[in-house]
């Protein structure tokens, strides 16, 4: 599959029909543009990480490309190189935060506990996690 960058992406979006730019129904994209207010602690062209509201960990960020899509499954269809960047960030940022282990987690779909439909790489560290969780 041809990978492609964003800007590429955003110019060839009628060649998907399953994602959108941004949607403005959606939470996460209410915060990429800041008409919702978050604690923002990283972004960059295809990134934005805020602190969850309800950490489930003394660091829990969530972690979501600049563009809408559902679920991990879908971001990864569109663009391998923008779902890297996801985990790229997480690093970055696992490293601001001093973490030398840490969780990553998608989840996709109500069953799974996925809440907000704009796919999201929660990011958790800071004490000791479980296996297998919850
Ligand atoms: P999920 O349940 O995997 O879809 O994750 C959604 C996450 O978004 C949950 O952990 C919520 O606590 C978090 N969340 C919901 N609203 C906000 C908000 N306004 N700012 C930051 N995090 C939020
Ligand atoms: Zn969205």
């Amino acid at each position: 599959m041809q990978v492609l960058r964003q800007s590429q992406l955003f110019q060839r979006c009628s060649r998907y029909g399953n994602y959108v730019a941004l949607d403005s129904n959606c939470l996460f994209c209410k915060i990429i543009t800041g008409d919702i207010p978050a604690q923002i602690i990283y972004r960059n062209e295809n990134v934005v990480a805020f602190n969850d509201i309800d950490p489930q960990a003394p660091t829990h960020v969530l972690i979501v490309p600049t563009l809408h899509v559902e679920n991990a499954a879908g971001l990864a269809k569109i663009s391998p190189t923008l779902t890297a960047d996801l985990f790229v960030a997480a690093g970055e940022i696992a490293a601001t935060h001093g973490l030398t282990g840490y969780r990553t987690v998608f989840n996709t779909g109500a069953e799974a506990g996925q809440s907000v439909f704009h796919a999201h790489l929660h990011l958790l560290g800071g004490r000791g996690l479980a296996w297998p969780p919850g």
